[in-house]
């Protein structure tokens, strides 16, 4: 089964996802999970800048430190244009550079953190910045929890994000190590830890219920082929056909254009099977259909195994002359199929009959096949091997007939 090897078949909670199997996925899911990631997060891209600015008011911080304040503002306000700028041709540029834009993604969503990290750490620092620094660090937990879970889906992000945070915060209390920072120092540790640990399991979430989906829609695809696909000779089954016909019948008449069907019956089948064995008969069958699909020449032509050792084509814009054209074609090839069983060579042949009608409104698509196999009866009764034509119309019979059989 093509798809995700070594997927599990089933994968339930947070349980860890293989790396080898979400790289397995298809880039579609990876880019699917970014563009995902964009649009949580796009509401507060700004958020930083404005948040910034209000905790300025502190302490008349603002009013003693304007210029520090702006110049800060407007580097958050330019990395959040920068993020808007690459959110808006995201999905375009992840499938064009996907390697690219993914890291772009992930540098500037981290810078966005990184920046607000610093900025925590100069309040550690900086004394006049002391009023500012509960609030700032209490952003700083919200960003680092709350913006984590927000962008976790993506592995690299999930421990990027939150680092890029708590790193400058706890160097900063590092470099002055009185007990207050390095309590500081220690509960920053603890806490990112704790937030990449929280964000592995969203990952894990979000990915297992990635591949259950991917799994379960290949399952689903898989399952429709089966059900439209003759297990013996692997052509179209009749379930497949009666759809195509559906869908052609209405073409035609939309267009009023000519659709033909032929019924391909395998000449005194039953004597194969009764001489040779139904094991034999199978592969008769098989070589039969290949024969068959082989000698179709038109991607639109359509064969499809209709039930025992009776085959149906479908040929849309094609007349009954035309029709009757790829029918001889079809019984020429069919009588220089040759099997080899028990020392004796086993020759095949087949009777078809063909009609071919531009559809009316009121005319039922069943009166088409009726038809073909109106035709084939009378080619049966007419001594097998041979294309018995039936016009839909004028009804008037035409009958052609083949090379003598090369019968078993
Ligand atoms: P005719 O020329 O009149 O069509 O003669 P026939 O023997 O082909 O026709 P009949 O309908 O009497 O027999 C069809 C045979 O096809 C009978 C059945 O055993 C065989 N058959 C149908 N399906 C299969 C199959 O899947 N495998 C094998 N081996 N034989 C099959
Ligand atoms: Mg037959
Ligand atoms: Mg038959």
């Amino acid at each position: 089964m093509p798809g995700f090897p070594g997927l599990p078949s089933r994968r339930q909670g947070s349980a860890t996802i293989p790396t080898s199997v979400r790289e397995d996925l298809p880039r579609e899911a990876h880019i699917a999970s970014l563009l995902e990631i964009a649009s949580r997060v796009r509401g507060a891209i700004y958020l930083y800048a404005v948040i910034w600015v209000v905790i300025s008011q502190t302490g008349h911080f603002y009013e003693r430190h304007t210029t520090f304040v702006l110049a800060n503002a407007a580097g958050l306000f330019v990395v959040g244009v920068m993020r808007t700028l690459l959110h808006l041709k995201l999905a375009v540029l992840l499938r064009s550079d996907f390697e690219r834009t993914a890291r772009a993604f992930r540098v500037l969503t981290s810078v966005h953190c990184l920046h607000w990290g610093l900025l925590c750490a100069i309040t550690l620092q900086w004394k006049e910045a002391e009023a500012l620094r509960p609030y700032m660090l209490l952003v700083g937990v919200g960003v680092a929890q709350g913006g984590t879970m927000m962008i976790s889906i993506d592995r690299v992000l999930g421990i990027a994000y939150p680092m890029a945070g708590l790193t400058p915060v706890v160097l900063a209390a590092l470099m002055n190590p009185t007990r207050d920072n390095l309590v500081l120092a220690t509960m920053c540790v603890i806490f990112g830890l704790y937030v990449v640990a929280s964000a592995r399991v969203v990952s894990n979430d979000y990915w297992s219920g990635q591949v259950a989906r991917l799994t379960s829609e290949e399952r689903a695809r898989q399952l429709e082929i089966v059900s439209i696909t003759d297990s013996l000779t692997q052509l179209p089954n009749r379930l497949f056909f009666n759809q195509q016909f559906a869908v052609e019948w209405a073409e035609a008449r939309r267009l009023a254009q000519p659709l033909a069907v032929a019924v391909v019956d395998l000449d005194h089948f039953k004597r194969i099977n009764d001489r040779y064995g139904h094991l034999f008969g199978d592969v008769c069958l098989r070589a039969a259909a290949d024969a068959l699909q082989d000698e179709l020449k038109r991607p639109s032509d359509l064969v499809a195994r209709y039930g025992g050792e009776e085959f149906v084509l479908l040929l849309r814009n094609t007349d009954l002359e035309g029709a009757v054209a790829v029918a001889n074609r079809l019984a020429e090839r069919m009588r220089s199929v040759e099997l080899a069983r028990a020392g004796h060579s086993v020759g095949l042949s087949c009777s078809i009959g063909v009609c071919a009608t531009v559809p009316l409104a009121e005319q039922d698509p069943d009166s088409l096949l009726q038809r073909a196999d109106e035709a084939l009866y009378r080619a049966k009764h007419l001594g097998r091997d041979q294309v018995v034509a039936l016009g839909d119309k004028d009804r008037t019979d035409r009958t052609d007939r083949g090379e003598p059989a090369l019968t078993a």
